[in-house]
């Protein structure tokens, strides 16, 4: 190894450890559904964005081994050479269809999506206002395009129509976009969209809307974009195809002019090989159960108004979400990481979040209730927080 690599290593690699940043991967022996296998432990899991519980469904599992059995394992190319299968067409036609837009162009993953759409839009002649909290993905995506990134505060329409105003009436930049999370996924806070199309209108702001957290969520499972009734308001819908839909990938939702665009402008659509159609299939399969019915949507919410309820009964502070999200903020860091080592004892896996993810001194823990979970699964997990809590003088 080079040495300047491994100075390079060894100095930020104990940096982290010393901080107490370095995050140790703890693999799942098993499918990631309500209770997952760790180190041999069956434990309550509060971590995964398996939202409606579709990432384990058996109609799914089907629909992606009948596919793999008449396509392969893998699309075999790129979208633009020869690796767009019909299904493909198929799955983009039902995204536009679920997002009530005319079109839609489907990703290998929600990050590349947001590296790609965001890049192929905007550019150094550019200026981009980003809410602060929004995801890795955007800001590297903003940052890929080489646009002016301006941050607005957290959800402030205020700030947000004086950095527009400013932004347009400066001269300095061709198009002005804004770009925000649906769902922020550390809160599970929904944005303030109609106070944003607000000020887009006036200052003829490009819309882009991340709704990772919000497809089979809000909108009785049609995402935020639908929850506010904005289909027609907002330029660019993203979503993944990794959290409530349960398999991977990403798309954008809007007109047919934009996504003729994106599919001769995206970077990963013209030189990384297509989603597989296992994949394609069984995401098909996810999005015709969310439209058929709010069953498993109605459980989650269920569920998530549920462990709520019990949490603030104990006296957690699980903030201000408005979505199944749960934070239940602890605080200091090491404080949170040691809360979460010790509900893992005890049976729970809910992952600390702390800094650099979110703010000094608010670090968490993060519970992603589920469709899947059952009632006594989240009595179970709420006794063994009453007793951690109380253990490490986080609750009385
Ligand atoms: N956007 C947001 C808001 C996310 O939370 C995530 C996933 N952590 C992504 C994009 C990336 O999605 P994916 O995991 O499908 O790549």
């Amino acid at each position: 190894m080079s040495n300047i690599l491994n100075a390079f290593l060894d100095e930020n690699l104990q940096e982290l450890r010393d901080q107490g940043l370095y995050n140790e991967i703890e693999p799942v022996e098993g499918p990631n559904g309500p209770i997952i296998k760790i180190k041999g432990n069956d434990l309550i899991n509060l971590s995964s964005n398996n939202y409606l519980g579709l990432a384990t469904d058996e109609d799914l599992k089907k629909l992606n081994i009948a596919a793999v059995n008449k396509y392969g394992v893998g699309a075999g190319a790129v979208r633009t050479i020869n690796g767009t299968l019909d299904i493909h067409i198929e799955l983009e036609k039902k995204l536009a269809e679920f997002k009530g837009t005319e079109a839609a162009i489907s990703f290998q993953s929600g990050f590349n999506c947001n590296m790609a759409a965001i890049s192929a839009v905007m550019n150094k002649n550019d200026a981009i206002l980003s809410d602060e909290l929004n995801h890795a993905s955007i800001i590297d995506g903003c940052r890929l395009s080489g646009a002016k990134i301006i941050r607005v505060k957290h959800q402030d329409m205020d700030d947000l129509r004086a950095k527009a105003k400013e932004a347009t009436e400066s001269g300095l930049y061709g198009k002005v976009m804004y770009i925000t999370d649906g769902v922020f996924s550390m809160d599970g806070d929904i944005a303030n969209l109609p106070g944003a199309v607000e000020v887009a209108k006036e200052f003829d702001l490009i819309t882009y809307v991340d709704d990772a957290h919000g497809s089979g969520v809000t909108g009785k499972g049609k995402g935020t974009v639908k929850h506010f009734g904005l289909e027609k308001e907002i330029d660019m819908q993203m979503g993944t195809l990794s959290k409530a839909v349960g398999v991977v990938g990403g798309y954008v939702a809007g007109t047919q002019k934009l996504i003729d665009w994106l599919k001769v402008r995206s970077r990963p659509f013209l030189f990384s090989t297509a989603v597989p159609p296992g994949d394609v299939a069984a995401i098909m399969g996810a999005l015709d159960k969310i439209s058929a019915s709010t069953e498993l949507h109605d459980k989650l919410w269920e569920n998530g108004d549920y462990l709520k309820a019990g949490l603030k009964k104990l006296g957690f502070n699980i903030g201000n979400s408005e979505t199944p999200i749960t934070p239940c903020i602890i605080g200091e860091e090491k404080l949170t990481q040691q809360f979460s080592k010790r509900l893992a004892e005890e049976g729970v896996y809910a992952k600390s979040i702390v800094f650099p993810t979110v703010p000094k001194g608010t670090g968490r823990v993060r519970n992603m209730p589920t469709a899947a979970h059952t009632k006594e699964m989240l009595d179970d997990a709420l006794k063994i927080y009453e007793k951690v809590g109380k253990e490490l003088g986080v609750i009385q």
